[in-house]
């Protein structure tokens, strides 16, 4: 285990029905590591330690952090967690993980589902500072209501010329794109030569945008994944 902090909760935002926002406050720590990396928060219940990994949405270099968090119903650490208010101390890891942006001069496409955004926000704010290419944001989720950090992507888009975003929906019938994000990546990119793609969500879309990268000619070593949500909770 990395070393362990102790954290304040500083604020808490209801995101939409079921994401909330945290800004953790480090007393005296300033948190070092990857756009994309991701802690593991530490408590115990019922005379168990529970340690869950969650990952930071904000830059590092600072004494803060923040997480966007899902709550499960039946969710261990997401219900404990949504139970959180102003003032409470947390324990956080240092973060850590393989998930970070690899070249800031490549054209980049983030493809997300769900709470896999949360790498792709860190990433994608490293990558309008540092980077100097092409980003186009990808994220799919049910129905509108259901899509985190809108505000923020579309403010990016609206300040980046080498920024787009695209939003699709498997559940709602909108002007938008529909159906599975990972069928719409050739709609929107010019080609796939030379872009590094960065794929975070359900075990499922991250094999199956996998997939459609390989057909389209896209090699291994330009696809960086992680897969966590769904019904095989992927470990490290
Ligand atoms: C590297 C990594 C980074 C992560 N970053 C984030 C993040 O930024 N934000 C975030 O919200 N989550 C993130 N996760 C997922 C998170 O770590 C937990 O797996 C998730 O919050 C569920 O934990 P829990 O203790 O609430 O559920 P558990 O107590 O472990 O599970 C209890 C029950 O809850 C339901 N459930 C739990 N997890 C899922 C799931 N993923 N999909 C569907 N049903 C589920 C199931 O019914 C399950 O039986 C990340 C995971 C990994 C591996």
């Amino acid at each position: 285990m990395s070393d362990t902090h102790e954290v304040t909760v500083a604020s808490v935002h209801q995101m939409t029905p079921d994401v909330k926002q945290f800004v953790l406050e480090a007393d005296d720590h300033t948190f070092d590591f990857r756009p994309g990396q991701h802690t593991q928060i530490h408590f115990e219940q019922d005379g168990e330690e529970v340690v869950r990994p969650y990952t930071a949405t904000s830059l590092p270099g600072t004494d803060r952090i923040t997480l966007a968090i899902k709550r499960y119903p039946d969710g261990t650490a997401s219900t404990w967690m949504h139970e959180r208010s102003p003032g409470d101390a947390i324990t956080v890891e240092e973060l850590d993980g393989n998930l970070y942006l690899r070249d800031p001069d490549s054209d980049v496409a983030f493809v997300a589902t769900g709470t896999g955004i949360t790498p792709m926000m860190a990433m994608c704010k490293q990558y309008l500072e540092e980077g100097s290419g092409d980003a186009h944001f990808f994220f799919g989720e049910k129905d509108e209501a259901h899509v985190v950090y809108r505000e923020t992507l579309d403010q990016f888009a609206a300040e980046n010329d080498d920024f787009d975003v695209t939003y699709v929906l498997s559940d709602d019938d909108w002007a938008g794109d529909e159906g599975h994000v990972q069928d719409h990546l050739a709609d929107h990119l010019d080609g796939f030569d030379g872009r590094d793609f960065y794929v975070c969500g359900v075990p499922g879309m991250v094999v199956e945008t996998q997939d459609h990268l390989h057909e389209r000619g896209v090699d291994d070593d330009r696809i960086y994944t992680e897969g966590w949500e769904g019904d095989e909770v992927a470990g490290e």
